[in-house]
């Protein structure tokens, strides 16, 4: 049987420890795989629940269902040995779309101080732990690209995906900067087919539009009605951070969720009041190697065509491309801006490093046509 080939830049090079005292990666709730029921079954019958949302599956127990996982005591496992496969592999993501891709979970603090174990070497003894999920997933997404594409063909909508990359990493600069997101936006609603040529940073931007923008796309996560569905933050000081919105009532909460799983309001601000504002001096560095993250990761592209899935393929690959590239930096724009506003992070290196701390692991939520196996 043909070898399936992984790809692994993403962590070539990297480094990755679990500093004492963190626990974010137990606040998702873990799935045991059918072949780790009987051990829970058995020793902890009381702890093994089916998770909530769409797609249900056996999970772990929440402490008051909102909180980390029930095995957590201390921010240390208590089941470290027989932990599910899910927490072993975190925090690499193994990716199946049309490739096989590893992803480094940026939401995890260790991945950012560049000591501890080499990640190519975990990385790679995780996908063969996880090989068979590997090739089952692969058969199955073989055959939803394959009608993608061919969805695409016909609607008049395709573009090769690989062209679109190097169309990005041509014009890195431009993408960290608002007024030349605020223009290709605008293009794609306007223009049938978007290229980038051209475009230019001239003109200033139009904070207003740009801010809406920007505000739309980080409320889609953070309006949860549950806060279990809401996304965490892990700051510096290893407080797990949890910020509910309420649009109408223009108001942004902010509570810290502790071990036994009760919330603490920590305090509110005006959500009308954040906006946004552009990366500054060591931030842009940060931001632009993070959008060269993504455009090279296939779990971005397998959510870009999910999206021209739903909208009935009516926009063009390119426009979906660079509209959902744009949408999710200013999505970490505003994130920056807000955690600037709550605990003073700035725009610079350290603030853009915490909004992708707190983003990396909520997009994992997004749709995909392609799978996290
Ligand atoms: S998120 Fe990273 S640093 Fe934190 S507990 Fe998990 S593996 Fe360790
Ligand atoms: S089983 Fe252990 S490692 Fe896995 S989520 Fe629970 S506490 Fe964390």
């Amino acid at each position: 049987m043909a070898e399936i080939n992984v790809d692994y830049t993403e962590v070539i090079g990297k480094r990755t420890e679990c500093p004492e005292g963190c626990g974010l990666c137990c606040l998702c709730q873990p799935e045991v795989l059918a072949d780790e029921i009987p051990f829970f079954r058995k020793n902890f019958p009381k702890d093994l629940t089916v998770s909530k949302g769409p797609e249900p599956y056996s999970a772990l127990a929440l402490k008051k269902g909102v909180g980390s996982c029930v095995f957590l005591n201390e921010r240390r496992c208590r089941v470290y040995s027989d932990r599910p496969a899910y927490c072993r592999q975190f925090p690499y993501h193994i990716y199946v779309g049309d490739k096989v891709k590893v992803e480094l979970d940026l939401s995890c603090r260790g991945a950012w101080t560049g000591k501890g174990a080499d990640a190519e070497a975990e990385a790679r003894e995780t996908v063969s732990r996880a090989y068979p999920r590997i090739r089952k997933a692969s058969r199955e997404a073989g055959e939803v690209y394959s009608q993608f594409y061919r969805n695409c063909m016909e609607a008049g909508v395709m573009r090769d995906p690989e062209d679109l990359r190097r169309s990005v990493i041509e014009n890195i600069e431009g993408f960290t900067d608002l007024a030349y997101l605020g223009k290709v936006m605008d293009m794609t609603m306007m223009e049938p087919a978007v290229t980038l040529n051209g475009i230019g940073t001239d003109s200033p931007a139009d904070r207003e539009e740009i801010g809406e923008a920007a505000m739309d796309a980080a409320m889609e996560s953070m309006e949860a009605d549950d806060p279990v569905n809401a996304p965490v933050y892990c700051d510096e000081d290893w407080n797990w951070n949890i910020f509910l919105a309420d649009r109408e009532a223009d108001r942004i909460d902010r509570f810290i969720l502790d071990d036994r799983g009760d919330l603490t309001e920590k305090g509110s601000a005006r959500i009308s009041e954040i906006g946004i504002r552009p990366p500054e001096t060591g931030g842009r560095e940060v931001l632009r190697d993070y959008i060269l993250t993504l455009n090279g990761r296939e779990s971005f592209l397998g959510n870009v065509f999910s999206l021209m899935d739903a909208n009935g393929y009516e926009d063009d690959m390119s426009n979906a491309y660079y509209g959902c590239l744009c949408t999710t930096i200013l999505d970490i724009l505003w994130r920056a801006s807000m955690l600037d506003h709550f605990m003073g992070t700035g725009m610079g290196e350290r603030g853009m490093r915490e909004a992708i701390i707190f983003f990396d692991m909520d997009r994992l939520d997004a749709p995909t046509i392609g799978a996290f196996v």
